[in-house]
């Protein structure tokens, strides 16, 4: 078993402290009581390897501003390490690696060859116009590649809430200047446009990831009786928790799944409609106005965060961490959480709402459409190859000297996202690549969680998973 003490005094600190670092930590260790390990290694584990803190002046508007930025690598037992960069003006080094270590652990559940990684920039982007965050951000990567915090082999980030695929391309073009004979730079960043070097569905990947974990958590009758639903995903009344990239795509294809959208919240106001309401007009209108206010088709809420506890089935925080805490998880109406954000439910929380019997489908599930389509994207740009090619040429040369050594290898290293995609088009490849991703890994969490002793939750049972497949590179 783990270090006992060590569970004992994480759970103390968060006790003491209830900080975003030490849920994730505790949530952690939770799980890792189940998990026999070494003495010694659930420390190694749970530890954040190293943090990169980088203050950087850029001159713009007449004066100099100074810049403060992070990246964090909890793991790199296998590299690169892996995840996005946040612009917020509210960032701080906890938040970051918080989320380096759910990188570690999301990538682990999802059998990607990723260790854990998070950066962040304390920056309110509304603040500033293109040309001026294009010369903050390429500042930044000029930093990270310096400290080798930015490379296609070592540390590969992504977008992240006020990040975009523009900030991405800023930095994989920066990168790119800074190492003009790595042939590889471009694989620097995932999540970067389609015509430099992105892949087709990167986007949109997340909110397909949290349609893709509903529709997982619906195939399974047993898993849905738990939470007091029965039937499928058709007709149930779904509230939506920022609007943001994640928020408006997983509202849009779960509508599309005939869900009825209810409300979606934002950090100035909400909108209501118990008829549903209509996704891509409400995308527009936002869009336009940056308010859900005056919107024709529901019902303007100024006052938004109480709006969590409406009645609904089904409840998606994608936004931040911590809107779910122990304050308002007694009142939450909704039979199941979807965590497209991550950490959007404190400790403190979770425990409330399994004892209600409410059930959360966890982050490092929920939301890992993205980073798994980031790999898919990786793994394109160091093949120098798109999906569909590589795919034809391999069926027409099978056992011919044509296939070359770079496809050989590519096949016998990443089997499951080459050989078995098939050919055809690449949004296809990545759709169906996602698809079995999430599914495979879904009937794994559920398999533990109705068969494992001590699994009373589907958080729990993907931890598990995580961890031991952690633990096997060590033992
Ligand atoms: N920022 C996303 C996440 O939290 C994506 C990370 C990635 O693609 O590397 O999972």
């Amino acid at each position: 078993m783990p270090e006992t003490d060590l569970v004992a005094e994480m759970e103390a600190e968060i006790r003491a402290k209830p900080v975003f670092l030490s849920d994730v930590n505790a949530m952690v260790a939770r799980a890792a009581r189940l998990v026999p390990m070494q003495d010694g290694l659930f420390e190694k584990i749970s530890v954040c390897n190293e943090t990169y803190v980088t203050r950087f002046g850029v001159r713009l508007r007449g004066r100099m501003w100074t810049f403060e930025g992070w990246r964090a690598v909890h793991s790199n037992h296998p590299s690169p390490a892996k995840g996005g960069i946040r612009y917020a003006p509210d960032v701080g080094v906890d938040e970051v690696e918080a989320l380096a270590a759910l990188m570690t652990y999301k990538c682990a559940l999802l059998g990607l060859p990723f260790g854990g990684s998070k950066g962040a920039l304390k920056i309110k982007p509304g603040d500033w116009n293109d040309y001026e965050l294009e010369r903050i951000t390429r500042r930044f990567a000029q930093e990270l590649t310096r400290q080798n915090f930015l490379s296609s082999s070592l540390n590969v980030p992504a977008p992240d809430v006020g990040t975009n695929e523009k900030t991405m391309v800023w930095i994989a073009d920066e990168h790119r200047r800074l190492k003009p004979q790595d042939i590889n730079a471009e694989a620097c960043v995932t999540g970067k446009p389609l015509a430099a070097g992105g892949i087709e569905g990167r986007s949109e990947a997340t909110g397909r990831g949290v349609q893709f974990a509903l529709r997982e958590f619906f195939a399974h009758p047993k898993d849905v009786e738990r939470c007091g639903l029965s039937g499928g995903l058709d007709g149930l009344r779904v509230i939506v928790q920022g609007f943001g990239n994640v928020g408006y795509h997983a509202a849009k294809f779960l509508s599309e799944d005939g869900c009825r959208i209810v409300a979606v919240i934002e950090h100035n106001g909400a909108i209501e409609n118990s008829g549903g309401l209509d996704i891509d007009a409400l995308y527009n209108h936002f869009a336009a106005y940056r308010t859900f206010e005056e919107f024709a088709g529901g019902q303007f809420a100024k006052s938004s965060s109480d709006l969590l506890t409406t009645p609904c089935d089904i409840l998606i925080p994608a936004a931040r961490e911590g809107v779910i805490t122990g304050e308002n998880a007694h009142a939450i109406a909704a039979r199941v959480i979807v965590e497209a954000a991550n950490g959007p439910i404190t400790f403190e929380a979770d425990a409330i709402l399994r004892d209600r019997g409410v059930v959360i489908i966890p982050d490092l599930f929920a939301n890992a459409g993205g980073v798994t389509v980031s790999y898919f994207e990786w793994v394109k740009n160091i093949a120098h190859m798109p999906f569909g090619l590589m795919e034809r040429r391999r069926r027409q040369y099978e056992n011919t000297l044509l296939t070359s050594t770079l496809e050989r290898t590519l096949n016998t290293k990443f089997p499951d996202t080459i050989a078995n995609l098939g050919g055809g088009r690449e949004i296809d490849l990545v759709r169906s690549g996602l698809e079995e991703k999430m599914r495979s890994t879904y009937a794994q969490m559920s398999h533990l969680w109705n068969n494992a002793e001590g699994i009373d939750d589907l958080r729990t049972a993907a931890y598990v998973i995580a961890l031991t497949r952690i633990k096997g590179i060590y033992e």
